[in-house]
């Protein structure tokens, strides 16, 4: 089985990554967590080219260009060979976050992410895409405890830029319903985690 975790800065997706990840384990089930961008040694080079540099060197453009190259060395490396071999993969974020910010909030259109997937990809999809749900501020409060506050990783992005990144995120649920399941990430960590195995039920 394959499933993202998606979600605006904050919103608690590597804590919960985790947490499924046990439950899975403690279910007799092999487990593989990952994320993007990284996730195989290639990818992880390409993540340093993206979240190392100085804010605003790259045009969302490029952005989109090193995320579908980055996720391509990650789903060959890394992510088919595990499901091959019966595995659960859970990754922190997948194609739907280029969707959400190359996409809806940096402009780039849809289509031509999806190609850029398909090309580089197979455009392979998750089983599951769990959208994890923070009310705008409780994120900011979250993501402030890391990266000296800015939350993102990648500088020079507003407000603005991640209203619409949210919105995007929505959009993407609303068509998608059967892959996408929302989240209410509020609350204790563990309530979180039993609202994520609910919304896995039908696959466990
Ligand atoms: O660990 P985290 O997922 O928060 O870090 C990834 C960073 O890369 C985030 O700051 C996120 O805003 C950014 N990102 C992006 N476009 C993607 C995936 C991630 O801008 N497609």
């Amino acid at each position: 089985r394959f499933i993202s975790l998606e979600g605006g800065e904050g919103v608690g997706k590597s804590t919960q990554i985790k947490r499924l990840a046990e439950a899975l384990r403690a279910r007799g089930h092999e487990v593989v967590e990952t994320r993007e961008p990284g996730g195989s040694p290639g990818a992880e080079a390409i993540r340093k080219l993206l979240l190392e540099g100085e804010a605003e060197r790259w045009t969302a453009e490029t952005e989109t260009l090193l995320f579908a190259a980055a996720r391509a060395d990650h789903v060959a490396r890394t992510i088919r060979p595990a499901l091959a071999r019966g595995a659960w993969v859970l990754t922190d974020r997948f194609l739907d976050s280029s969707l959400a910010y190359q996409g809806g909030a940096g402009g780039v259109g849809e289509a031509a992410i999806r190609q850029l997937h398909a090309i580089g990809s197979g455009g392979l999809l998750p089983d599951r895409t769990l959208l994890l749900r923070l009310p705008a501020e409780s994120a900011a409060a979250r993501a402030s405890t890391r990266d000296g506050g800015a939350g993102d990783r990648i500088g020079g992005r507003d407000a603005s830029y991640h209203a619409r990144v949210a919105a995007a995120f929505e959009a993407l649920a609303a068509q998608e319903p059967e892959r996408f399941r929302p989240v209410d990430a509020s609350g204790p960590a563990g309530d979180v985690t039993e609202r994520i195995l609910a919304a896995l039920a039908d696959l466990l």
